[in-house]
């Protein structure tokens, strides 16, 4: 049936979450109570948001918060700030949020956070009183113990320090472990910007492994050169992988010997564009994600290998750096194309895994250098890479399919030891 689904069914968050779910929760056999419990979320706020316009004119916008689940520990995701947010996308990109927390098996549950809004038209005070009356309305589920929101689309550091004073102005003292993703000098940590890119470097290592390739020999295209691709392009031109494309939205760049990534950056920095850079030549951005190369990392946005052009990916490692770049149909393809496929929830969890580290610093007011930091990264990556394609071979199921039984089999652990409170 779902074959047969047009494509923008296919892209629905919401189902990718369902199918991915269900397909965990029928190889673990599981109940149809804990499916259930395990299915719904926990908790969800939507809040009405007046604020008052630069021109004198008084606008409502809609806000969300969704724990999906808090049985491991406080609710832990980003805020989005978007036109088109739905209660049904910020529910699904919760469901995400606790299973990748149980696949680095870090002591979060998972939660999220949207407001129906155009920030690209809003001025820097209307944002500010907006996140100011969106963090006071979801007041009572936010907190270092119970909720911990980050930086999603649209916001960001910045954003970050207005929530974090507006709850510490209700509660009377500062309380920097309340957010994620913060400034520096409001406690944010070190390490926290190349978190996502390094976790990718970090599992595409340990692929490596298993196909005897060493990174001189391996070469890789990169879709997305903004935080995480860029990062991801940085890292491993420096651990000296090949990096033979970068694809952009508005075009493509390619050198079969590997790209220098940092002329590159310097390229963009000042013509605003990775095209015309001349360590390069242009390529069709649309052709370019097909490139026959040993490791693809979309790390842009979601949807983008689909049922249509799965078929055509001439990778043999697929890490995907963004959150669901892959839609449930094209799984599919990509297992008959017998592409090993590093999922979401463990490969971009590099990022997660430092806010946990910044909560971490927050509430003992002690801070970490950068290479505890990335130790302590590694560790966790390579251990989370480790127990999935463990899990993997175990039970006979691909890389993604693992990592969700892993994530479902935790968070049914942590629920049946909690024992229902009635
Ligand atoms: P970003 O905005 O910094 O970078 C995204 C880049 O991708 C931009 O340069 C943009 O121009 C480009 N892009 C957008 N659409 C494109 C397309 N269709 N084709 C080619 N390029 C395109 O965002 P980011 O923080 O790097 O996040 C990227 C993805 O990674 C998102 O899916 C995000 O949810 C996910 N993610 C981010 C983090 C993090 O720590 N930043 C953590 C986990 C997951």
């Amino acid at each position: 049936m779902l074959a047969t689904l047009p494509l923008e069914q296919e892209k629905n968050p919401w189902l990718a979450a369902e199918v991915r779910f269900n397909r965990a929760a029928e190889k673990l056999k599981m109940d149809d109570g804990m499916r259930k419990v395990l299915s719904m979320p926990a908790r969800e706020i939507t809040v009405s948001i007046p604020v008052m316009l630069d021109d004198g004119r008084l606008e409502v916008f809609i806000g969300y918060r969704v724990q999906h689940s808090i049985a491991r520990g406080p609710g832990k995701g980003g805020i989005r700030y978007a036109p088109d947010v739905s209660l049904d996308e910020v529910r699904a990109l919760a469901s995400w949020m606790t299973w990748k927390c149980a696949v680095v098996n870090i002591p979060f549950g998972g939660a999220k956070g949207g407001v129906i809004c155009n920030p690209n038209l809003m001025s820097d005070n209307e944002l500010e009183r907006l996140t100011r009356r969106y963090t006071a309305g979801i007041i009572e589920m936010i907190g270092p113990e119970r909720d911990i929101p980050a930086p999603d689309m649209n916001t960001n550091e910045r954003v970050m320090a207005w929530i974090m004073d507006t709850y510490a102005m209700h509660v009377g003292h500062a309380t920097t472990a309340v957010v994620t993703g913060k400034p520096m000098e409001l406690g944010g940590s070190r390490g926290r910007k190349e978190a996502t890119g390094r976790g990718c470097m970090i599992v595409t290592l340990e692929a490596l492994k298993k196909f005897g390739l060493r990174p001189e020999d391996t070469r890789v295209v990169i879709q997305g050169f903004g935080n995480v691709g860029g990062m991801a392009a940085r890292l491993m031109a420096r651990a000296g992988f090949r990096i033979i494309g970068i694809v952009e939205y508005n075009g493509a760049v390619y050198n079969r010997n590997g790209l220098d990534i940092e002329a590159l950056m310097l390229h963009r920095q000042e013509t605003g564009s990775i095209v015309g850079f001349d360590g390069g030549e242009d390529i069709d951005r649309h052709e370019a994600m097909f490139l026959d190369c040993d490791v693809l990392v979309p790390a842009a946005t979601e949807n983008v290998i689909t049922s249509e052009n799965a078929a055509n990916l001439r990778c043999r490692i697929l890490c995907e750096g963004a959150n669901g770049p892959t839609t449930a149909i094209a799984d599919e393809i990509l297992a008959d194309k017998k592409i090993f496929v590093i999922p979401d929830i463990l490969a971009n969890a590099g990022g997660v895994t430092v806010s946990y580290f910044e909560w971490v610093q927050d509430r003992q007011g002690f801070f970490w250098n950068e290479d505890l930091v990335n130790s302590r990264l590694e560790e966790i990556m390579v251990g989370s890479f480790g127990a999935v394609t463990a899990y993997g071979e175990k039970h006979r199921v691909d890389n993604r399919t693992a990592a969700y039984m892993l994530a479902l089999d935790r968070v049914g652990c942590a629920m049946r030891l909690r024992g229902l409170y009635a």
